[in-house]
């Protein structure tokens, strides 16, 4: 009935959420490659796992591939966000071609991490999502072999590793924090000997946006989490929210929300993956608003200041 009174909703909205450093420094490699070079300037892989980012740079003139032998000879060819095994860059070299790399500064991190317990004659245990582009890449920076991929403590338990060899472990940066803790023990208890990073490489931004959803998600009925299914980040949010109790949905935009969700809903938390752009937050509240008599808070549990430089050929 549209002539009824509105029923009042509660909307908290989770800060830090949304946009990261590394995020906004490669969709700003790709902008800024197409102002020098024109369209087209081609992307290996979605330059961030967000299909509005993809479709906005699409318009813009780049061109979004999966393999590197589908960019012709004599275009500028961006590198995304995840990072690429060495053979891509290498095979670019190979071709002439002109790349610019637009892997997080903090995945290249993980990836010097590597090599340096490669050279100090280690074997690597790695937590990770098999299959997610970041573990692709890191695999991609050691002779194979050398880097064992666990995802759970089970998958710890099942290792069949001589306790002499030298071990260490590394970690994909958009992990959830508690899950990873516990696989980090399994792996200390099974392995006294194994060196790791002082902290885990769980991304700042990562760490930020779980916290952040664990302050909204107890006093709210539902959360909305804005992200892609590929994203892992903002699939660790689901995660998050519901073992605080609450029904998580993922979403990618406001038109995925279902009215019937909202049935006894008083208050919905609303948080973003590093990889959603803050316009589609203001598009589920205001969809929100369309139904309801919305009031608005925001739950800022950190301030995030991190920048990152561009790389040489662009800045
Ligand atoms: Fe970098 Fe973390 Fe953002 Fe991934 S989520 S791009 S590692 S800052």
């Amino acid at each position: 009935n549209p002539s009824a009174p509105k029923l009042p909703l509660t909307v908290l909205i989770a800060a830090p959420r949304g946009f990261c450093a590394g995020v906004d420094r490669a969709i700003e490699i790709v902008e800024r490659a197409l102002s020098r070079y024109g369209s087209p300037v081609y992307v290996r892989h979605e330059i961030v796992h967000n299909k509005f980012v993809v479709d906005g740079l699409k318009a813009k003139g780049a061109v979004f591939v999966e393999e590197l032998d589908e960019v012709p000879d004599g275009v500028p060819v961006v590198f995304s966000a995840h990072g690429v095994p060495k053979s891509v860059p290498a095979e670019a070299e190979d071709r002439g071609l002109e790349y610019l790399d637009a892997t997080c500064p903090l995945v290249s991190k993980v990836h010097r991490q590597a090599e340096r317990q490669i050279e100090a004659g280690r074997h690597i245990v790695f937590i990770g999502h098999k299959g997610h582009p970041e573990v692709i890449g890191t695999f991609g920076q050691v002779p194979e072999g050398s880097m064992t991929l666990v995802e759970t403590v089970e998958d710890v338990a099942a290792l069949d590793i001589a306790l002499e060899t030298p071990l260490a472990f590394l970690t994909q940066t958009t992990l959830s924090v508690d899950d990873t803790a516990k696989v980090v023990e399994a792996l200390s208890i099974k392995f006294p000997n194994i060196v790791g990073p002082k902290a885990e490489d769980i991304c700042y931004a990562t760490s930020n946006r779980q916290a952040a959803v664990k302050q909204i998600a107890p006093g709210s009925d539902l959360v909305l989490v804005i992200g892609a299914p590929n994203s892992s980040n903002s699939l660790r949010l689901v995660e998050v929210a519901e073992r605080c109790g609450t029904t998580a949905r993922l979403i990618q935009r406001a038109s995925d929300i279902e009215p019937a969700w909202l049935e006894g809903v008083g208050t919905i938390g609303v948080t973003a993956g590093a990889s959603a752009p803050e316009m589609l937050v203001r598009e589920v509240v205001d969809k929100l608003d369309e139904w309801r008599e919305v009031e608005e808070h925001t739950l800022v549990t950190a301030e995030e200041k991190m920048v990152f430089k561009l790389p040489r050929q662009l800045a």
